[in-house]
């Protein structure tokens, strides 16, 4: 099926666009909802570490500051009571120890230990034999005894972060002035109770927060993990509590991504709307190229039709007086006339034919001058009046007293009402009358009396080789060529012609150059 070449550079003008512009749009909303989902997990995060996590952190030193102040208060030279007496009477403190560097651990005793001191014991062996290094050295203050280092100073309290497997505990010490070192573990549980209260408190609006320790391993969480899918942003809770960290799950669509989908549906609605522009042009197109088709098809068969009609009756009759076979006068003038008749029949067909390839093609030149309308129609209808009698009509030729003069082509616009009135004979013979008039106001009119056009075909009898009744048995033959050479004369000079039902009935086609009166 062939496609005319500018509908279908209509439809791909429309369809290639769409198909960009909805890959595009794509890539954007891709784009810009990483980008913005970026933006989102960056205030995400920031909200967590404001709230959440600063209160986490909180916790944990709230239990450190306690631990050193008892450690701080620790008298020198401590005896088993004092240190018993740490873990005893502090919540935030598990166990209490006592230690020399050549002794090793003084405080708790293997010997006599309870059973939670036995496993705190195990628990830092390794601690306990790696050691703390070497008592620091006393700084020595002017007019001050060496002995008396650290008594003018704050005692500093040293914590390190223990993993026992997955458990995390915390052991913090100060040396004393005899050299020992006194220690106390972190009763972990204490705080570590306060989170899941701490993290929903804290948690900002449309966010799920985990505390997750080194492997992934979610502890504490506001609410059910998303599954597979990993968190938008994580919050270190170091050096606080090493390898912990909030991953935050955004629950909620974000306002980048309801900006974001309201953009692609945007966009998409767009390209659809243009797919289905251009998929309709070409659809309806393709109708047309059909149409069209199958018009020629019946176009070729009626022109076949049209010039076989003619060349029988020219041959029959030039046969007949070629052998001397009409003996009287009078019959062979009208077999004479027969032939004639005919062959202007044959030479407006093929003048339509050739007018109409020239039109198509564009080639059509015009002579333009200033002409006055009334000439041409009179002249035209004239022309035309035998044929008119010999069908029985009456030609009425009506003009104004006034030259109404137009630039047109003269030997065009006669073609065009030559067309006209050979349609009427066709097509209203039966209707008698045939009026030729021209308007002081420019318009050319021809009016029969016959049956009309029906207002279905009111704008499709102008189109190319359409005829109202197609079947080479239709009363009349044609080519469906003469109204749509007559509109393209007709707008060829600058004016138009259209169809309009006649008052009392008939049709009334009308030639219309504008203008003045
Ligand atoms: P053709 O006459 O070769 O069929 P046209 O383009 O001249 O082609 O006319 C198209 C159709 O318009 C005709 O087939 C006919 O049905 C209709 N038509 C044209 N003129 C008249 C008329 N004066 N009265 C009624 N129908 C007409």
């Amino acid at each position: 099926m062939k496609i005319n070449p500018p509908t279908a550079t209509a439809a791909i003008c429309l369809v290639v666009p769409a198909i960009i512009l909805a890959w595009a749009a794509t890539a954007f909303v891709k784009s810009e909802s990483a980008r913005m989902n970026t933006l989102v997990a960056d205030a995400d995060k920031a909200a967590v570490e404001a709230s959440a996590a600063a209160k986490l952190k909180a916790a944990v030193k709230t239990a450190k500051d306690c631990a050193e102040t008892a450690l701080a208060s620790l008298a020198q030279g401590p005896s088993t009571s004092d240190l018993a007496a740490l873990s005893d009477g502090n919540v935030w403190i598990r166990n209490a120890f006592l230690w020399r560097k050549r002794d090793g651990v003084l405080f708790p005793r293997e010997k006599g230990a309870t059973h939670e001191e036995r496993r705190f014991l195990a628990r830092y062996v390794t601690l306990f034999e790696e050691g703390f290094g070497d008592a620091p050295t006393p700084r020595v203050q002017r007019g001050k005894a060496a002995s008396s280092w650290f008594a003018d100073e704050t005692p500093s309290v040293m914590w390190r972060a223990w993993y026992e497997g997955e458990r995390l505990s915390f052991i913090g010490w100060r040396w004393m002035a005899d050299g020992t070192v006194a220690g106390v573990e972190l009763e972990t549980v204490a705080f570590l109770a306060q989170f899941p209260s701490i993290l929903s408190e804290s948690a900002p609006p449309g966010l799920v927060l985990a505390v997750r320790s080194g492997s992934s391993k979610v502890d504490f969480t506001t609410a059910s993990v998303p599954a597979g899918r990993p968190p938008e942003a994580t919050v270190s809770l170091a050096p606080e509590l090493p390898h912990a960290e909030i991953a935050v799950w955004r629950v909620v669509p974000s306002p980048a991504d309801s900006h974001a989908v309201f953009f692609a549906v945007s966009i998409a609605a767009v390209s659809i709307l243009l797919l289905v522009a251009g998929g309709w042009l070409l659809v309806r197109e393709a109708g047309r190229e059909r149409m069209d088709s199958e018009r020629k098809t019946s176009f070729v068969s009626n022109v076949s039709h049209e010039l076989k009609t003619p060349l029988t009756s020219i041959r029959l009759y030039a046969e007949m007086l070629s052998e001397g076979r009409v003996a009287d006068d009078g019959e062979r003038r009208r077999y004479l006339g027969v032939i004639v008749r005919e062959c202007g029949r044959l030479t407006r067909l093929v003048n339509n034919v050739l007018d109409f390839g020239r039109l198509e093609q564009r080639r059509r030149r015009f002579e333009m001058a200033e002409t006055d309308l009334r000439t041409v129609a009179r002249d035209a209808a004239e022309s035309l009046r035998s044929r008119v009698e010999a069908a029985d009509m009456k030609l009425s030729i009506e003009l104004p007293g006034k030259a109404v003069v137009r630039r047109v082509d003269g030997d065009a616009l006669s073609q065009v009402v030559v067309n006209l009135m050979d349609n009427a004979v066709k097509y209203a013979a039966g209707g008698k009358a045939l009026d030729v008039k021209v308007e002081a106001g420019g318009r050319l009119v021809v009016a029969d009396r016959g049956d009309g056009v029906a207002p279905r075909d009111r704008e499709r009898i102008f189109e190319r080789f359409y005829r109202c009744d197609d079947s080479l048995a239709a009363a009349s033959s044609g080519s469906g060529l003469g109204l749509a050479i007559a509109r393209g004369l007709a707008r060829g000079m600058g004016g138009e012609l259209g169809y309009a039902p006649r008052d009392g009935g008939g049709s009334e086609f009308i030639i219309d150059f504008g203008g003045e009166e």
